[in-house]
């Protein structure tokens, strides 16, 4: 699963910048259609967009003309256009963007998989079709996934992997490469719409709906929904720049599927026959040189309007996680990376917007929806279930997320300590990414010690404060920054703290909710247990840096999964998902992300509840063996290669977002 070299096949919309975005990471791509004028028009595209990505760089001062205009050059010069499939005999990965007919699908599918070697990928931009019938389409039906990107691709970070018959291997493989080429990957079943066109269409079409019923101005409505927070622009000019057919197609598709629930826009179905497309037919759309083409010139009640798009985006959400297309956190992360939902600019996506609120509140709403508009309101049974369990959101300390209440008194900076019983959750909050800095280690150690003493706690959690991150992996910057004998020190004590947790009679379970690489893995193998949320995804990526594993990656990993598996973790250093991890002994279990903090805690009660002293004896003895020379072995190899020329180079290189160029030295 290694891309060497890809393939995109249609040189349309989304061909051109989807080998751009390839191409910009590195990676040589072949750009093929079925004439020289649709390739060369996607060639002048990827053109025009690595040619604007490095104008802004010039302008921040981070490049000069000439390195930028080099680097045009490199990146346009990955780029082979090809009118037939001479080039395909090495690619590793294929993204097939040709027009949205099942028919043209299966044909280039069939032909992909005759041109290409077995172990590629083939994958399918599709925004509506079915890939297990493509699949069926090859002899490889197990390689063949969805790769959906947002347009434009250029810019849109998103990308939905859709599982048809997909094995967990290629699943995985296209994870890594969505990462590769810096994009923001979720995984999702094979449902119309997928995850963020159907819950962006089921919530937008209630605006639809009130316009065309109630006669509303579509200006006004632009004007007031916008105000809301709730998108990130007003819905009519929204679709005059995405183009109302290609919104239409969405919308007719999903109302054909889900029923009627979602609502088609007649005046959008009258302008579309008229060729009045929006930004693309010449700005002709919903508007004409800023005048409204719809009629209705009634006034919107704004906060109304918004407010039965929020409700209805939670209750689709909900039907997309109970049907068990996509988890918690993939959703909101693809209204965030898909739909324009910044939680910076206020615009939540639709749990944390439920959590925040609070779900008796919304659960309240939509009842009085309910009995206002109709079923398609009904409050989804998840929402009754966390209500009944008084998981009624952020200041509940937990509803589809789970949120810290640090006891009362000392707090150290980067770790809260909460105490429930005789239970502690040790709660990661480092920021974004939820470094292991120099002070987490610290901080660590601090609340860890106050468990340990207390005498009346058998059972620690260490958890992340950080719905969207377990940990993403050690504070490179900060350890770089420290003189060699604080190093040292570090070194030292973050190994003794973990050895520890997996030594003491107080039993340690990490609740990993997201993101576990580097640090953040190591921390959770050195507690007891480790609980993982269906997206949770681990990895060992120090290699890609130069340097190796220096909190016991390279010693409790083989012990977790065994020696090969976990030399091919470190050695490729890519991730692996979190039923992987299940498969090869990494994690305990693996429950739906809403569940997992219910889950670590009740593990973590039962562990509390045994006999201490048996713990104890039960942890020490059964780890005996070589770690503690195993760990003395991979200190000295952490610092050998962390003094290396090498190592320089590839933490550089990984900040400044750069290929390492490695030496050997
Ligand atoms: P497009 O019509 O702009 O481009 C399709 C290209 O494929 C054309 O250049 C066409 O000549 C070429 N083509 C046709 N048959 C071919 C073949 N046999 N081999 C190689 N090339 C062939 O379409 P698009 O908007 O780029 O959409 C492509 C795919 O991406 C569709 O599946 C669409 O659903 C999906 N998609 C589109 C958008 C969007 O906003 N446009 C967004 C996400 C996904």
């Amino acid at each position: 699963m290694f891309v060497f070299k890809a393939a995109v096949v249609g040189a349309g919309t989304m061909g051109g910048e989807i080998a751009q975005a390839i191409a910009a990471a590195e990676i040589p791509v072949v750009l093929k259609d079925i004439d020289q004028k649709f390739v060369d028009t996607g060639l002048d595209k990827a053109r025009e967009v690595t040619k604007g990505q490095l104008g802004r760089l010039v302008k921040k001062e981070k490049l000069t003309q000439v390195e930028a205009d080099e680097q045009l050059e490199q990146v346009m010069g990955r780029i082979t256009g090809a009118t037939d499939y001479s080039e395909f005999g090495d690619v590793d990965f294929v993204i097939e963007a040709a027009p949205e007919k099942m028919e043209i699908k299966q044909t280039v599918f069939a032909e992909l998989d005759a041109v290409t070697p077995g172990h590629a990928i083939l994958a399918s931009n599709t925004s509506s079709l079915s890939i297990a019938e493509m699949a069926d389409a090859t002899l490889r039906p197990h390689k063949v996934v969805g790769f959906h990107f947002f347009y434009p691709a250029s810019v849109m970070p998103l990308v939905e992997i859709v599982a048809g018959v997909t094995d967990e291997e290629t699943i995985e493989g296209a994870v890594n490469f969505a990462q590769t080429i810096r994009k923001q990957p979720i995984v999702c079943e094979e449902v119309p719409g997928f995850v963020v066109n159907r819950i962006l269409n089921s919530a937008v079409g209630e605006i639809w709906r009130a316009q065309e019923e109630q006669g509303l101005s579509i200006k006004k409505i632009d004007e007031a929904v916008g105000a809301q927070n709730v998108a990130p622009m007003g819905p009519f000019f929204l679709v005059d720049l995405l183009g109302l057919d290609t919104v239409f197609h969405v919308a007719e598709h999903l109302n054909e599927s889900y029923g009627d629930s979602f609502y088609v826009h007649q005046g959008m179905k009258n302008l579309v026959s008229e060729g009045k497309l929006g930004a693309k037919s010449g700005g002709s759309g919903f508007y004409e040189n800023g005048e409204p083409q719809i009629e209705g010139d009634g006034e919107p009640d704004g906060e109304e309007l918004a407010e039965l798009m929020s409700l209805k985006a939670i209750v689709e959400a909900c039907l997309v996680l109970e049907e068990g297309v996509s988890t918690v956190r993939e959703i909101d992360l693809g209204m965030m990376a898909g739909a324009g939902m910044d939680p910076r600019r206020g615009i939540f996506p639709p749990f944390t917007k439920a959590d925040l609120t609070g779900l008796d509140v919304i659960l309240e709403k939509l009842e009085a929806a309910e009995d206002k508009h109709g079923e398609r309101f009904a409050p989804p049974v998840t929402i009754r279930r966390l209500v009944a369990q008084g998981r009624l959101g952020q200041t509940a300390g937990q509803g589809f997320y789970a949120y810290p209440q640090a006891d009362e008194g000392d707090q150290t900076e980067t770790v809260k300590l909460e105490t429930r019983g005789d239970v502690a959750i040790a709660w990661l909050a480092n920021g974004m990414m939820n470094a292991v800095s120099p002070d987490v280690v610290k901080d660590l150690g601090t609340v860890w010690e106050k468990v340990k003493s207390s005498g009346e706690i058998g059972a620690m959690v260490i958890a992340s404060a950080n719905p969207l991150v377990f940990s993403a992996g050690a504070d490179i910057k900060a350890f770089t920054q420290m003189d060699e004998a604080g190093g040292e020190e570090l070194i030292h004590s973050g190994h003794a703290l973990l050895r520890d947790l997996g030594q003491n009679r107080v039993s340690t379970i990490a609740a990993v909710n997201s993101l576990a690489f580097g640090g953040g893995c190591e921390v959770s193998m050195a507690c007891d247990f480790r609980i993982a949320a269906e997206s949770a995804v681990f990895g060992q990526p120090e290699i890609k840096l130069g340097i190796i594993p220096g909190f016991g990656g390279t010693q409790r990993l083989p012990r977790l999964v065994g020696p090969e598996k976990a030399l091919e973790m470190n050695l490729i250093g890519d991730a692996i998902t979190a039923h992987s991890a299940l498969a090869h002994g990494l994690v305990n279990r693996v429950v739906p992300d809403h569940e997992l903090f219910d889950t670590a805690l009740s593990w973590a009660r039962k562990l509390a509840g045994q006999a201490p002293l048996a713990v104890e004896e039960i942890k020490k003895v059964s780890h005996k063996g070589d770690l503690d020379e195993g760990i003395e072995a991979e200190k000295q190899g952490f610092a050998d290669a962390f003094a290396t020329e090498d190592a320089k180079e590839g933490i550089s290189a990984f900040l400044g977002k750069r290929k390492a160029n490695w030496k050997g030295q």
